[in-house]
């Protein structure tokens, strides 16, 4: 049993704001602890439920925030960016089962720092229903032969999930009291949660259906007309609103590397404040 577990950072307990989550953010260092001990605690449970060989995937920012001396040794670990899979970097390596650890609500949703991806895509909808970095990344684990069978984040990414995929297991470790505000676990009740949960999804994880797109069309409210304009000229997207621009692709991982490429003509789209 090949388990890959993708991390993120915005739904581990503990995690409530940038100063958690920038690099230069005050409270970083303390956060990407808190980041590797719930990786750990997932990667205990996956293999007591029986996982032979596991690969981690840091896939917050920078993607070097696993702190490595620290993580668990059995485990490999891929760190760093660009990274043509970003955060499923390696899932294309023949794995049974896929958990998502940290991870948190979609752009435009209520939800602890909810965004999707690029933190400039206002909203992003995956065939027409509201997508966040799981529904995708889940999609791509499925095309590739793996099964989603863990997300761990705050109540309301938990809520999402429970509501559209009761197949994968939904860890909650804290509650959403506003954007930058939760009601967390403390970190070793976290981690014990997500220990025994990602034990028992391991065990099920031959019960539980993959996840696999029957089409592949994704449309994304970038910040502003610019952004939509320059990404039109591209055949490939095509501008169907002021600032939104529609796009599709045969499979679930050439989507995700669209929206990579889209960020990145988002980012550059924005304009340079003139000079005071
Ligand atoms: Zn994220």
């Amino acid at each position: 049993m090949k388990v890959f577990i993708s991390v993120d950072i915005e739904g581990c307990a503990g995690v409530v704001g940038p100063f958690h989550t920038a690099r230069a953010g005050d409270d970083y260092g303390v956060a990407r602890r808190w980041m590797t001990r719930e990786a750990n605690a997932a990667i205990e449970g996956a293999f007591a439920g029986g996982a032979t060989e596991i690969l981690v995937n840091d896939s917050h920012g920078s993607m070097t925030n696993l702190v490595l001396d620290e993580l668990d040794p059995r485990a490999r670990v891929i760190t760093g960016n660009t990274k043509t899979l970003s955060m499923m970097e390696g899932i294309d390596g023949g794995f049974d089962a896929a958990m998502f650890v940290g991870y948190h609500t979609a752009a435009g949703e209520t939800g602890t720092i909810s965004h999707t991806m690029a933190i400039q895509f206002h909203h992003v909808r995956l065939n027409g229903e509201p997508c966040g970095e799981f529904d995708l990344n889940a999609a791509v684990a499925g095309q590739y032969g793996a099964r989603a069978v863990l997300l761990s984040g705050d109540d309301r990414i938990c809520t999402h999930i429970a509501k559209r995929y009761p197949q994968v297991r939904a860890v909650e470790v804290k509650k959403y009291r506003g954007r930058y505000a939760c009601d967390n676990l403390h970190p070793t009740a976290a981690c014990a949660k997500i220990r025994s949960a990602a034990a028992e999804a391991i065990k099920n994880a031959a019960k539980v259906e993959r996840i696999v797109l029957r089409e592949h069309v994704m449309e994304i409210d970038l910040p502003n007309e610019v952004a939509a304009e320059y990404a039109a000229m591209l055949p490939c997207y095509e501008q169907v609103g002021a600032r939104t621009v529609r796009f599709s692709a045969p499979d679930a991982a050439k989507l995700y590397q669209m929206q990579i490429v889209l960020g990145k003509i988002a980012v550059g789209a924005i304009p340079v404040p003139p000079p005071k």
